[in-house]
């Protein structure tokens, strides 16, 4: 769940990123409309945008209609001070998912970037299944089916839980450690050689203790491989 924040105002902007970093997001906050058209426009695949109307380079308005006229599908939400019906209209015309007026509790922004979420089954789902294993959204648990027919709710950490998710999206396919830091950490976080190898053992370590069908094998030279077990 990778979130771009597009937001100049340094104390909202830090408050929101704090907020939805706590929520296991992935945030890359920029404060610049151009440099948030070119994240969009790498390779980083974003969950959910979060646009504050007025900015420096490209408007919030502006970042919606060159993402429309793309046919990209990414949930927005519109942040701004502008509260009049006619801006609404606009910003919601412009192709915005959602629109919040400042200022605002974070509690009812994480609330609105859930409902818009739900809304995107396509780009969010609430629950991801593989084999006998489901990876849940909601309360960041795997529920894993053991050989007594019990089913095991295992509490993941944030970044347990977004390496699983990644490696649950790309099954029995070979990811390197840089495939895996680029979309795993936020851009400005600095590459520590062991970070990736690190989280994977506390994963492995986690998804061995409760006899799960997923196992991360290293696949030396090369990276990471998600096996299904029976598969
Ligand atoms: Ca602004």
């Amino acid at each position: 769940m990778r979130v771009l924040l597009v937001e100049d105002e340094p104390d909202l902007g830090a408050a929101i990123k704090r907020t939805l970093t706590q929520e296991a997001y992935i945030v890359d906050w920029v404060e610049n409309g151009q440099e948030a058209w070119n994240y969009l426009e790498s390779d980083t695949q974003y969950t959910l945008a979060i646009f504050d109307w007025l900015l420096p380079g490209l408007s919030g308005l502006e970042l919606c209609q060159r993402l429309r006229r793309k046919s990209n599908p990414l949930p927005v939400m519109m942040l701004t001070a502008k509260d009049t019906q006619a801006d609404k209209v606009a910003g919601l015309d412009a192709g915005a998912d959602d629109y919040l007026v400042k200022p605002f509790g974070m509690a009812e922004l994480l609330a609105r970037l859930r409902a818009l979420q739900r809304r995107s089954p396509q780009i969010q789902p609430q629950q991801l299944h593989l084999k006998n294993s489901t990876l849940d959204y909601g309360t960041r648990n795997l529920y894993q089916p053991q050989k007594s027919g019990e089913v095991v709710a295992i509490a993941l950490t944030n970044k347990e839980f977004q390496l699983l998710e990644y490696f649950m999206r790309h099954p029995n396919q070979i990811v390197t450690r840089d495939q895996i830091f680029n979309q795993l950490w936020a851009f400005e976080a600095e590459p520590e050689s062991n970070v990736v190898a690190a989280q994977i053992r506390l994963l492995r370590r986690k998804l061995a203790e409760h006899d799960c069908d997923l196992i991360i094998e290293t696949v030396y030279g090369l990276g990471y491989r998600l096996m299904v077990n029976g598969c």
